[in-house]
């Protein structure tokens, strides 16, 4: 089925602008170089998915018109990633039954800590979807989704691949398996946080360096931090990898 992917933030886990910075990214005026924290919407027909609720997520939701949710998957525990966890309840309170959400066992251990004040109705707003594997597949409110696994400083991330597309973000330490969970892929959205690798990010060489071993057609990177201007980075990008950005939409073959 076809469909289309929307990016609600291509931001790193500070947003841009950063508070109290005034270097040329954060002082831009271009809406490139403007970046929420990092989520995505996957648009199905009538259908639509969340990837990631992060801190941004309300006023991405107003900013796109969001107005029902089919689901939400989940990466991972980080506050980047979950931290807008609480206002998806509005979806409960719209749609009136519990919001469907896959992660793993190790991020739903944290959302338990982080919302715990929810927990008690949790059946309430939402449905968890435990994924007990680091890998594999399964059928996701009627969607086919691949899962596999890797670590940020010792943090397990949940990367998602549907039909033709994955997202991998927070990628630091992985293994050989996840070429087998990304092959075939012809569009990739993963990590572009900065040029060199960082503590908790690989560097941009080494994504591209991935992208170009699983033969991705289209590369979109994310996650971007301030030291990453949006045109001049796009230039020196090699063909067929460029830069996602805060409301950027590309299109989409997934299995149903
Ligand atoms: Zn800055
Ligand atoms: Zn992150």
């Amino acid at each position: 089925m076809k469909g289309t992917l929307l990016f609600l933030g291509s931001g790193g886990s500070l947003g841009i602008p950063v508070i109290g910075c005034s270097c040329e990214v954060c002082l831009s005026s271009s809406l490139f170089n403007q970046r929420l924290r990092p989520s995505v919407l996957l648009i199905l027909g009538e259908k639509i998915y969340l990837i990631d609720a992060g801190p941004d997520f309300r006023i991405q939701a107003l900013k796109y018109h969001i107005h029902k949710l089919e689901g939400v998957f989940l990466t991972h525990s980080h506050y980047d990633h979950i931290g807008g966890f609480d206002d998806l309840r509005i979806f409960y309170f719209h749609q009136k039954k519990a919001l469907p959400c896959l992660l793993s066992r190790e991020t739903f251990k944290q959302i338990k800590i982080r919302y715990h004040y929810l927990m008690p109705s949790e059946e309430k707003f939402f449905h968890f979807k435990i994924l007990e594997d680091d890998k594999g597949k399964v059928l996701f409110e009627d969607l086919q989704v691949r899962y596999f696994s890797y670590t940020q400083k010792g943090t397990k991330v949940t990367g998602f691949r549907f039909g033709n597309f994955a997202y991998v973000v927070d990628i630091l330490d992985y293994s050989k398996e996840i070429f087998v969970a990304l092959e075939g892929i012809e569009i990739l959205v993963i990590d572009g946080m900065a040029w060199e690798k960082t503590q908790a990010h690989l560097g941009i060489h080494e994504v591209i360096e991935i992208s170009q071993k699983v033969g991705a057609q289209k590369t979109y990177l994310t996650h971007v931090a301030h030291e990453i201007e949006h045109k001049k980075t796009n230039q020196k990008l090699p063909d067929g990898v460029e830069m996602a950005y805060d409301g950027l939409k590309i299109g989409l073959e997934v299995e149903i």
